[in-house]
């Protein structure tokens, strides 16, 4: 497919999305400058050149938008849509936002992924005037703002990262490149082509930047279709190696990347082009980038984005915060702890010894209660110096980021403080704790303490600070006295009582007689007369004008002053880049152990053991959010359950009941526990020993795909084929429900295999949950499966649900029970009851589980997976391949002949 096609595309979905490679030539929508108003044809060749951004054209105190742009902005910021002249006969549409209060406006059509391109205005109007009546006033970009290079605060989530992605396109995988320039995280990794869909649902891009090539494929295409409005076709020289690598090297300003790492060709590749657009967008402006670094995937347990969303990991499945495991567990203070948490959630370790070492940090806290809270209350005042740091040095900070940096600096001193002497588990990183003292003491002299939003706001120098801008305010917080002491010693030199200092706009300050007084004030010679009136005489001296310019100046200068100071502490800050930005990593990892600490603390969590065993031995396991939600929400305490696997032994769970039991919650719990654990948090249990988990997997989502074109039933399918491909000894897996979405045959047939093959060729730990009774006698012929139910109490034909797990099976569903809870009508109930007990006593349909049944042979186009695997052999097959035949008599070999007749007609 042409790529002008996919573009056409794109803009369909989206009218805010064109590829960056346009070229002014390629417009054809708007009017020729040479026909405009001379201001009109300005906005036009500057739109030329952003035509796929909305622009913001300065207009003295409002930002305008025109033609298209006007139309788009009115109706998504749902603001008036007026006019302004016309155009071949035509209205030109108009609307504006006043400059004081864009950034809501902005934020308001970044969060609708538009691109905007801010103009403003290079000079005054009297400065412009002055190169002719009908010179317009010099204007050019100043800031380009797109939702994937955001800085600002108020655009910016504050917990979570900001991601610009691009994604390069190899033969074998995927170069995914991704950085958050308000942060200055730099991160490479390659992904399997099957990964990429679960990584973007991950990382939830803000942009995605792809090769025009890439996405002529149709294949590459439609693995965008849900980022579709947050897609940038680059040109595929964006993605070159060569300059990609060049770039980097610059960046950091070394002669190779080995210090970072190896990296792959793709990841590379994919890096350069997020760099090239960041130099499109940052119009000169260099971001301050952290050391690249690269995702390596054995280091952290592989859970794909339907997993994080089955157990409602960062968002429930309704796509809310509220109720999700972070809302419940995210006691971080800081933004940078929560930011950092959200990371550790994305990728939980492998490595025990690292999970050990933030375990014992979080022992520290959680047994020294008072350094606990101290340092959670020296937290409540520290700010988000990272994203501060990053302003200051983008130039898009203000006097308010400087005091982030002294206070948040101030933060980290008193944490330093507090921890000493330092525990050994800190040792080495609180050492490197930089001291600020002069960098604090210096911004906390130069700043005032109440500090104005922006820059040219001014006013944010302190008193004290600096000589010459006392002396300026000085003189403007004294004029009126400086006039009238003036006046005194005219009054007196002249002996005029009544002289007086006035001024006006025409003269500026004079100084007034009467008529008659004019011989006494003429007879002193500075005085120049300026202009007579009936009732008095104007006069000006060489030293009230002085004071005049001195006044005039006055606010221009300290202006000017502020302006200057501003920049010389920033650079000095910005000289301190590396120990702040590592005073801020340690805050945050402060956080996230004392926040761990604290959630122990308060919610009875244990330390979790692990190892390299295939063993999950977690004892009186809780789920986390349901736990808390039971409690706040219902008063209701929460049971809690053991799971106790041994690899080799009984790793593979069936867990049935009635509905609401709590089959689900378990299985969830389970899954939680394993993830926090790998994170290196405590866990909601009384004891947990976790072997290594290196893969985690769940089939639970009920819902279908329709954008992907997938039912329901397909997407169980996607899933489990996911796990039977994927998942190894090593990994952990939760079915809840298999083989619901199709006739009870096939849904039951597919269980039944599917354990089978997780049985013999998997061999990883398991929880699956079903409604399929028939499959509890499985355990006969499946020696590591093991049969646990909920428990219920029966009363008065209601149930009473226990929510404890033991050891057995249920055969009843207690559907109906159920169903009359949900307030199905009663006489639906009634026939439903009738139905069952008939369809209960046709003993025919009852389907008989035949263990003989040959499982594998059949199966002609095995999966990868099924491929790489030898299947079992079928009893006659594995007789004749051990037979010596050249050993056998001729009566051996008819006896044998017999056996397998026999031995087949059993079978059949
Ligand atoms: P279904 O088969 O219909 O999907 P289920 O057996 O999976 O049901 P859950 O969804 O896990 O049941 O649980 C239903 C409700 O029971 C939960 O929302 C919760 O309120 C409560 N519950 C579950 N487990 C427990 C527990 N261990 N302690 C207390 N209440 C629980």
């Amino acid at each position: 497919m042409p790529i002008d096609d996919i573009k056409k595309r794109l803009q369909n979905k989206s009218n805010r999305v064109i590829s960056m490679t346009k070229t002014p030539t390629q417009n054809n929508i708007l009017p020729n400058p040479d026909q405009l108003t001379p201001m009109m044809a300005q906005y036009v060749k500057l739109k030329h050149q952003y035509q796929d951004m909305l622009l913001f054209y300065q207009m003295g105190e409002f930002y305008e938008l025109f033609f298209d742009d006007a139309v788009l902005a009115a109706k998504a910021l749902d603001i008036a849509l007026t006019k302004r002249g016309q155009h071949d006969g035509i209205d030109i549409p108009m609307c504006g936002v006043p400059m004081h209060s864009a950034s809501t406006y902005i934020e308001r059509l970044i969060k609708k992924n538009f691109r905007i391109a801010i103009c403003e205005q290079q000079e005054n109007p009297i400065e412009a005037k002055k190169r002719g009546a009908k010179s317009v006033v010099k204007r050019d970009i100043v800031r380009i703002i797109t939702p994937g290079t955001l800085t600002e605060d108020t655009l910016l989530h504050q917990k979570t990262n900001n991601f610009l992605l691009a994604v390069s396109w190899q033969q074998d995988s995927f170069g995914a490149a991704r950085i958050d320039i308000s942060t200055g995280d730099f991160i490479v990794e390659s992904l399997a082509h099957d990964k990429l869909e679960s990584y973007l649902e991950k990382i939830k891009p803000a942009e995605v930047l792809v090769s025009e090539a890439f996405l002529q494929q149709q294949e590459f295409y439609e693995l965008f279709q849900i980022w579709k409005a947050k897609l940038i076709p680059l040109a595929e020289k964006n993605f070159s190696y060569k300059p990609a690598y060049r770039a980097l090297l610059d960046i950091y300003q070394v002669s190779t990347l080995d210090s970072f790492g190896q990296f792959s060709h793709g990841e590379i590749s994919a890096a350069g082009a997020v760099i090239d657009y960041l130099h499109i967008t940052g119009k000169g402006c260099t971001p301050l980038l952290k050391p690249l670094t690269k995702v390596i995937s054995h280091q952290h347990i592989q859970i794909d984005s339907m997993t994080y969303k089955n157990l409602e990991v960062f968002q429930k499945l309704n796509g809310s915060f509220k109720g999700s495991l972070i809302s419940k567990i995210d006691l971080t203070i800081t933004n940078a702890g929560g930011r950092l948490l959200h990371k550790h959630f994305l990728t939980p370790l492998t490595d025990i010894q690292k999970i050990e070492n933030r375990l014992n940090i979080i022992d520290h806290y959680k047994t020294n209660d008072e350094l606990r809270n101290l340092v959670r209350s020296i937290l409540k005042n520290c700010p988000d110096l990272e994203r501060a740091l990053v302003r200051l040095a983008m130039n898009r900070g203000g006097p308010r980021d400087l005091a982030i940096i002294k206070s948040g600096l101030s933060c980290g001193q008193e944490l330093h403080n507090c921890h000493k002497p330092y525990p050994s588990e800190f040792q080495k990183k609180l050492t490197h704790f930089m001291q600020h003292e002069f960098l604090t003491q210096k911004l906390d002299q130069a700043l005032r303490d109440e500090l104005p939003a922006s820059l040219s706001d001014g006013n944010f120098i302190a008193a004290g600070y600096c000589d010459e801008l006392d002396q300026i305010r000085d003189l403007q917080n004294h004029s009126h006295q400086l006039i009238q002491d003036l006046q005194k010693k005219y009054q007196e030199e002249t002996k005029i009582q009544n002289l007086k200092i006035k001024n006006n706009n025409v003269l500026g300050y004079f100084v007034e007689v009467k008529p008659t007084q004019k011989s006494n004030i003429e007879n002193h010679t500075q005085f120049i007369h300026r202009q007579s009136l009936a009732s008095s005489l104007r006069y000006m001296t060489i030293e009230l004008q002085e004071l005049e310019q001195k006044l005039l100046s006055a606010s221009d200068k300290a202006h000017q002053i502020e302006l200057s100071l501003f920049k010389s502490l920033v650079s000095e800050v910005l000289q301190y880049t590396n120990p702040i930005r590592h005073s801020a990593k340690l805050i945050a990892h402060i956080d996230v152990s004392s926040a761990f600490a604290e959630l122990a603390h308060q919610q009875n969590y244990c330390r979790p053991q692990l190892d390299e065993s295939e063993d999950l031995f977690i004892e009186k396991g809780r789920h986390p959010v349901v736990e808390s939600t039971l409690s706040q929400e219902k008063n209701e305490k929460f049971v809690a359950n053991n799971c106790q696997m041994k690899a080799q032994d009984n790793h593979l769970w069936l867990l049935t009941g009635p509905n609401m039991a709590g089959k689900s919650t378990f299985l969830r719990q389970n899954a939680l526990i394993i993830i926090m654990a790998q994170v290196g948090s405590y866990v909601p249990a009384d004891k947990a020993r976790i072997g290594v988990v290196d893969k985690l997997f769940t089939r639970i989502g009920a819902g279908d795909d329709l954008a992907k074109g997938h039912s329901t039933f397909m997407i169980e399918m996607i899933e489990t084929a996911a796990i039977l491909n994927q998942a190894t000894k090593k990994s952990f897996v939760i079915l809840d429900e298999l083989g619901r979405g199709t006739a009870t045959y096939d849904g039951l047939s597919i269980a039944w295999a599917s354990l089978e093959y997780l049985h013999h060729h998997i061999h990883c730990r398991t929880l699956f949950a079903t409604h399929y009774h028939e499959l509890c006698s499985l355990t006969s012929s499946l020696p590591h499966l093991s049969n646990h139910t909920m428990t219920i109490k029966e009363w008065e034909g209601d149930i009473i649900f226990l929510h404890k797990v033991q050891p057995g099976s249920l055969n009843k569903s207690f559907g109906i029970q159920v169903a009359k809870r949900a307030g199905i009508p009663q006489n639906v109930l009634e026939r439903a009851q009738q139905i069952l007990k008939s369809l209960e006593s046709k003993k025919s349909k009852k389907i008989v589980i035949d263990q003989t049944l040959p499982l594998f042979e059949t199966q002609k186009a095995p999966t990868t997976a099924l491929k790489k695997e030898k299947l079992p052999l079928h009893p006659i097959v594995k007789t004749i391949e051990e037979t010596d035949v050249d050993q056998l008599t001729p009566k051996q070999a008819l006896d044998l002949l017999y056996h397998l007749k026999e031995k087949q007609q059993k079978a059949s």
